[in-house]
């Protein structure tokens, strides 16, 4: 059994989600690295101090605690074991045409941030944006207007820790939103507690549904499969986007010095893609952004049309985004059709299974000694039990061991290098 007590531990035992808040509630003490076939990682500085503990005890990595109130009327008690607190689902889209052909699903993220921004007062918005030097990396952004929030579109299916930078939110002038995946909203939602300024800060988190994240080596392993023989040679990678759900695409130098470009449907870069997510990301409680005031996903419970509009699945999960949402909706900044709950199993069928599964999968990491988080607050036997055939149970629990060895998850990840990220 492995004791995990710190955030080198965290780290080490392959449960690092490389959301960043270590490095900003202990910043003299880690720096996020990019380790290229893992993800972003925390790194012990030279001649660091002492730990505090701060970082640890809001890592997502090994705790997630879910702490709304469970009594709460407002909440839709049929969706709580499954989908964490619901106060309401609706399918909408951003009424802006350029965000909303530009984003990544129907521009729901994009607009209540705007709408935030411009109607609200709110100071900034923290959120995640291509590396103008390495098209294939991410950076974390700080935007304040609507042309730095349109150059932020558009789902990038690369690390990304948003939250080392939550001291931009913390030193505001006024409160902020933060948009990231869900781990991250867990973590600025757990460093909240620990910083009265994040407190008073943090107006509005809007969460992402997410299945994993892939490592940098696979984005580049399939640019390189497209043709961009060097990372050096790409001057644009794009995801999704620019249609629903839209297209992978690079652009890059091609050995004659022409200007190429590739592009690949969302589902082939995907397929390719989601088998290099981090370890961490199979033992997930959270796909739908469970500690998020909104979370927002594709409304996958029908057929996308040929050149069909895009289109984005929103969950209302606190009162404060519920205000909000009413709020951008009133201004014009959000179209919406009826609350309609049964939206959410609908579009993530696979999401009842996968909490099963994990069920078995903590125990088993368990009893074959490998790291195991610490989740409560979650419901998962039920759905064991319940969902699951009783080939499916048996595959939840020999899959994990075949995991266990096959990705060595009872040795310490390596500590090999990385660049600063
Ligand atoms: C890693 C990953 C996994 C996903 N998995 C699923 C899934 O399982 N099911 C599903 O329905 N949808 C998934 N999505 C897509 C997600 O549903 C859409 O991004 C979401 O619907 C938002 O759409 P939008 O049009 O409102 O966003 P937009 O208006 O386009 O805004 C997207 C926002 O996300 C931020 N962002 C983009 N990439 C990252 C990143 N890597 N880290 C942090 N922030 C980022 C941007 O800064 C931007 O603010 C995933 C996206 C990512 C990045
Ligand atoms: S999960 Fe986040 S807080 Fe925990 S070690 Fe990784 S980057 Fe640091
Ligand atoms: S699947 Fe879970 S752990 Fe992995 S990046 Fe997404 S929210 Fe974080």
């Amino acid at each position: 059994m492995q004791i995990i007590k710190t955030i080198e531990d965290v780290r080490r035992s392959h449960l690092c989600t490389g959301c960043g808040v270590c490095a900003a509630l202990e910043p003299q003490r880690f720096k996020m690295l990019n380790i290229p076939t893992e993800g972003h990682r925390p790194q012990v500085r030279d001649d660091a101090p002492e730990t505090t503990g701060r970082a640890f005890s809001a890592c997502p990595g090994i705790q997630l605690h879910h702490d709304y109130d469970t009594s709460d009327a407002r909440l839709a008690t049929s969706m709580r074991d499954a989908w964490g607190p619901v106060y309401e689902v609706l399918e909408g889209h951003a009424c802006d045409d350029e965000i909303r052909f530009a984003a990544s699903s129907g521009g729901a993220a994009t607009a209540l941030a705007l709408y935030c921004l411009q109607e609200r007062a709110m100071h900034g918005v923290l959120h995640t944006a291509a590396d103008p030097d390495k098209p294939y990396c991410n950076r974390t952004v700080f935007s304040r207007d609507r042309a730095s929030l349109l150059a932020a579109t558009g789902s990038r299916y690369a690390p990304s820790s948003p939250c080392a930078q939550l001291a931009q939110i913390a030193d505001a002038a006024g409160p902020c939103v933060f948009i990231g995946k869900p781990c991250d909203i867990a973590a600025a939602r757990a460093a909240q507690k620990l910083s009265s300024r994040l407190r008073e800060n943090l107006g509005l988190t809007i969460a992402f549904f997410c299945a994993g994240v892939p490592n940098t080596a696979a984005s580049l392993k399939l640019a390189a499969q497209e043709g961009a023989s060097t990372p050096e040679r790409i001057s644009s990678l794009r995801y999704r986007g620019n249609g629903w759900p839209g297209k992978w695409a690079v652009e890059y130098q091609g050995d004659k010095d022409s200007s190429e470009r590739r592009e690949l449907s969302y589902a082939e870069s995907w397929h390719f893609l989601q088998r290099h997510r981090q370890w961490r990301c199979y033992i997930c409680p959270d796909h739908t952004g469970e500690f998020a005031d909104i979370s927002v996903g594709d409304p996958w419970y029908r057929e996308v049309g040929e050149d069909e509009r895009g289109s984005s699945l929103i969950v209302v999960r606190t009162q404060r985004g519920l205000d909000i949402l009413r709020g951008a909706v009133a201004a014009g900044y959000l179209t919406v059709g009826g609350n309609d709950l049964s939206l959410l199993p609908r579009s993530q069928p696979d999401l009842i299974a996968v909490r099963g599964n994990l069920w078995a999968r903590l125990h088993t990491l368990r009893l074959f000694g490998a790291a195991t988080p610490s989740f409560s607050g979650f419901s998962f036997f039920p759905f064991w039990w319940h969902e699951l055939d009783f080939t499916e149970k048996l595959r939840s629990i020999l899959g994990t061991v075949k995991r266990i060895f096959t990705k060595r998850l009872r040795k310490p990840a390596g500590l090999d290098s990385g660049s600063a990220g």
